[in-house]
């Protein structure tokens, strides 16, 4: 087991326990699971969908990276497949609060990365600031989400976002976690590169057409690709850098072994993600950052 749930272990019931166990003992374990996992560990712990994913919290939370805060949130996201996403929220030393990643956006990003097409619900440990509620609301799931709490009725996001501002106050906006694919190519046989143009076609950035896409590669090879998520309301749009740590932290990966990253972003558009990109990356000890651009 990976040793960030050693110390929140016994924080699960011994029942649950047994239940995880074929899955979370693995150190490659996700920090998802697949709907047929979650069948079985529902039908071994007698746990309901909701119960499940409120027991499952602590051990979101302890994916948690909060140096500033020492606040530790967890988020769980079920997707309408039926799988369940981690999510836990991350703050960086030496760079603006802004680059902040609460746990609503890590659960939610990291669903969107794995493939999820729309979220049934989000189960978290504490109530969703303000900057969520409107981050949520960018979802093709709408003000429906269901939003669970511990202790607290069956609430939705309609609930938490009354008098909403939202995509659908536009026509034709598409909505984040509809699959899109905006065409651009690159010609090159660099994986990373190609990584992180297929993560800019699938980005969702309806209000700038601002797309950009990342991916990292870490001392082990790994790579990690992020997209960006753009808001409605612009400030609670997530760039792809942050969608890129959020899957790299929550696959258990770490954010201060980055050797190499690649950003690519449409070199059209009004805004550019490249500023913040590289000064986050250099603080979280990466050099080697590059920027290549796409063109409609
Ligand atoms: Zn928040």
């Amino acid at each position: 087991m990976q040793a960030r749930f050693n110390a929140i272990w016994s924080e699960i019931t011994p029942k649950l326990q047994e239940a995880l166990l074929p899955y979370i003992s693995h150190d490659d374990f996700p920090a998802m699971l697949t709907a047929k996992q979650v069948e079985s560990i529902k039908q071994s712990s007698g746990l309901n969908d909701h119960a499940l994913a409120l027991s499952l919290l602590p051990l979101a939370a302890a994916c948690s990276i909060a140096p500033i805060s020492r606040f530790y949130v967890g988020a769980i996201a079920r997707g309408e497949s039926g799988n369940l996403y981690f999510g836990a929220n991350m703050e960086f030393i030496g760079v603006p609060l802004q680059q902040t990643v609460h746990a609503e956006q890590s659960a939610i990003t990291h669903a969107w990365l794995r493939g999820e097409k729309k979220l049934a619900s989000i189960t978290i440990n504490y109530s969703p600031c303000g900057h969520c509620r409107q981050f949520m609301n960018e979802l093709n799931s709408g003000t429906q989400l269901e939003v669970y709490l511990p202790n607290r009725p069956k609430l939705t996001l309609a609930d938490y976002l009354p008098e909403s501002f939202g995509p659908r106050d536009l026509t034709d906006t598409p909505l984040l976690l509809d699959t899109i694919n905006h065409g651009y190519q690159l010609a090159t046989d660099d994986e990373l590169v190609q990584t992180a143009l297929d993560a800019a076609n699938r980005s969702h950035a309806p209000y700038s057409q601002s797309h950009s896409g990342i991916a990292l590669q870490d001392a082990q090879g790994k790579i990690y690709a992020g997209r960006y998520a753009e808001n409605v309301a612009f400030n609670p749009s997530l760039p792809p850098l942050q969608a890129a740590l959020i899957l790299m932290n929550i696959s258990g990966g770490n954010c201060h072994t980055i050797k190499r990253a690649v950003l690519v972003e449409n070199e059209s558009s009004h805004i550019s993600q490249w500023n913040a990109t590289e000064s986050t990356l250099t603080a979280l000890g990466c050099t080697k950052v590059e920027r290549h651009t796409i063109l409609k």
